[in-house]
Formats: C-alpha cells, structure tokens, sequence
C-alpha cells in the first residue's frame, strides 16, 4: 500500500488547478515546476509527489494553440488584406513569423491548462482526482478535521 501524498494548498478549483498549469506550475501545490524540459513534464512533483506520468496530454495543446492563434490572427490578415498599404509578400511574412511565434509559446501553457485538467476529473489513472483531493480536503470525513 502506497502512503498517501501529503497535503499541500490544494487548488479549490477547476479554475485555479488550470491557471496553475497554464503557469508551468504544478497544478496540485503551485510550489514546484511542472515541466522539466520545454514539453516534457516532470515524472514527480518534488514539493508534493503528485505522479505525472498519468498525463496524455496528446494532441490537446497544439489544437489550443491553434485555435487561440487563429483567432488573433484573423483580423490582422484582414488588416493587411483591406486597410494596409503593405505587398503581399510582407504580409505573408509576418503573418506567418506572428503565427509561429504565437503558436510555439502557445504550446507549454496549453499543455500545463491540459495536464490540469485531466488530474482535476481523475482521467487516465490520476487517483484521487484533484476534485476528490479538493472536496475533501474542503469537508474532511467526521472526526479527521482540524476540531477533532
Ligand atoms: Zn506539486
């Protein structure tokens, strides 16, 4: 039998698990990095030992990603295309330097929101989901809260 994970300032919230992981943040404690190298998350958290490895983050971070750099870019390239006096090889060049540039610092946000996500509703073998870790560590059983 495994010993239980310490108890770290567990997030109360969806939200605040994925503004922790869009902050390359560990999303159970907040305290440690969630990413060892610029994709690769770390196995273990060191302030909290939350396991990592249950990630499958897959293709979730470049649709993010995308979509959020489409979205921005859209009315540039109108820009470009109806009000700016500017060739059209220039714009395609920036357009397309925006994009790359949007899109790769997109990526490890997106990731982090995602790897959140997935601990906070117990996908893919993170037990106790961070949802069961928040509520109940919110309404502790009767007789193991603080006032027992
Ligand atoms: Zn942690």
């Amino acid at each position: 039998m495994l010993a239980p994970l310490p108890k770290p300032d567990l997030p109360r919230s969806l939200s605040a698990a994925i503004i922790r992981g869009i902050r390359g943040c560990c999303p159970r404690c907040g305290q440690a990095k969630l990413f060892g190298k610029f994709l690769k998350p770390i196995a273990v958290c060191p302030h909290c030992h939350q396991d990592w490895t249950h990630q499958r983050a897959d293709d979730m971070p470049p649709y993010i990603s995308i979509l959020i750099t489409g979205h921005v870019l859209v009315p540039v390239i109108i820009y470009f295309g109806a009000v700016a006096d500017i060739s059209m090889a220039k714009a395609l060049a920036i357009c397309l330097a925006l994009a790359a540039i949007m899109m790769i610092s997109l990526l490890q946000p997106a990731k982090g929101g995602t790897i959140a996500l997935q601990w906070w509703h117990g996908m893919h073998g993170f037990v106790p989901s961070g949802k069961d870790e928040a509520n109940e560590s919110a309404h502790p059983p009767a007789g193991t809260g603080p006032w027992a």
